[in-house]
């Protein structure tokens, strides 16, 4: 079986899904890894260390994609791409069939076999796969540093013969494995952390990492069943917002990652709550994409508004693409493991990994999103 590698296309794209550890173990496996020239340039990873690690270098991203019985990507295969795979071929990426229903509908119509990350189940089984949370780790640990960069204020309390100064204050919004990671990188820099989020379960995670919990009255359940936040309704939200704001007004430092699955990103930050920080407060917003918590947010940008900085980057994970690569790796390595069988790759449907993830085979769709979109996509 051949494993394919080759470099990511996506704007600012900086991250390659098999690093040399994992192909030095699909190797040892009997498994042949090639990657295209240059695949890991960005995330600093060259040729030599791949070909130190067993696989082989593809010169041309075409030879690759022909031979390619598994082609590994990180974000969705643009359509030249798909033009280029052997029908029949498994194809692992990160797929947002929302955002990319072209590429989609052409991964159906040349019968590829794709595998969306994005639909892992959220199962112990998983667990180890699981790139959303592994991206979203690198997500929150960037928003802070760029933050961080962004202020021209210290994070830490320093006491010094020139003065004192105080700790910069940082508001994390949504403390899910993103903001959990900006409340932790956020406190070892030394700011005093306060994190808001609607689910009660958050309370214990954010006090652990040694910040305080914000939460609002709300006559709702506010959490799905399986553990995930609901859409709010607007009474409910206008609450959320008043309690943020009072907190917003003393921040210097904001991080939103407030997110409900398939829908739009709450809009939690006013344009005038933005405007009512402290002067040259920053406001980074991981939501950006799926449309942001912040109504100044505009997404893939960062711009200033009355002294305001607003950071709406769309790929803070692409931002420290050696480590985000290194664990989408080893997410992507242990997939592999799972249906790895007897020397091929083996889709199983009555393995529930399988069931979810697999969206596209035999020319068929097999998820509801996927078709949704690709209709969505045909009647525009
Ligand atoms: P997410 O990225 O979907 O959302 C981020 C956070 O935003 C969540 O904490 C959510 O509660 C919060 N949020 C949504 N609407 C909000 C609002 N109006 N105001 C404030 N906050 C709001 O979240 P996630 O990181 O995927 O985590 C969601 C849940 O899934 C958590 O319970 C987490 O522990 C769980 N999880 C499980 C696994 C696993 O079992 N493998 C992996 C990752 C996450």
């Amino acid at each position: 079986m051949i494993v394919g590698v080759p470099a990511e296309k996506g704007e600012g794209e900086q991250r390659v899904a098999v690093v040399p550890e994992t192909a030095a173990r699909l190797t040892a496996k009997g498994i042949e890894v090639h990657v295209a020239a240059g695949a890991g340039a960005a995330a600093r990873i060259s040729d030599e260390d791949y070909r130190q690690a067993g696989a082989k270098i593809d010169a041309s991203a075409q030879m690759l994609f022909a031979v390619a019985d598994v082609l590994v990507k990180v974000g969705a295969p643009v359509l030249h791409e798909v033009a280029g795979l052997t029908p029949g071929t498994m194809l692992i990426c990160l797929l947002f069939a929302r955002f990319n229903p072209e590429a989609a509908r052409a991964l159906v119509a040349r019968g590829i076999t794709t595998i969306a990350l994005e639909n892992l189940p959220r199962t112990t089984a998983a667990q180890a796969m699981d790139v959303l949370s592994s991206q979203s780790t690198a997500a929150g640990y960037r928003a802070v540093i760029v933050a961080a960069n962004a202020l021209g204020k210290f994070f830490p309390m320093l006491m010094t013969p020139a003065g004192t100064i105080a700790p910069a204050r940082v508001l994390v919004i949504g403390a899910g494995v993103a903001g959990l990671q900006a409340i932790a990188t956020a406190r070892r820099l030394g700011a005093t952390v306060e994190a808001f989020d609607v689910r009660a379960a958050a309370r214990e995670e954010v006090e652990s990492l040694g910040a305080k919990f914000i939460s609002a009255e709300i006559e709702e359940v506010a959490e799905s069943t399986e553990g995930y936040a609901r859409a709010l309704s607007e009474r409910a939200q206008r609450s959320a917002r008043a309690v943020i704001d009072g907190v917003l007004a003393h921040a210097d430092v904001c991080i939103t990652t407030a997110l409900v699955p398939n829908q739009r990103a709450p809009l939690l930050i006013t344009a005038e709550m933005a405007q009512g920080m402290r002067p040259g407060a920053v406001i980074v917003d991981l939501a950006a994409a799926q449309g942001g918590n912040c109504a100044l947010t505009q997404p893939g940008k960062d711009i200033v508004s009355n002294g305001i900085t607003v950071i709406g980057r769309l790929n803070l994970a692409a931002e420290v693409a050696a480590d985000a690569s290194r664990m989408y790796s080893r997410n992507v390595e242990k997939l592999i493991e799972h249906f790895y069988r007897d020397g091929r790759f083996r889709i199983d449907f009555s393995d529930e990994i399988a069931r979810r993830c697999v969206v596209t085979h035999g020319g068929e769709i097999l998820h509801d999103e996927l078709r949704a979109a690709i209709e969505r996509e045909r009647a525009a």
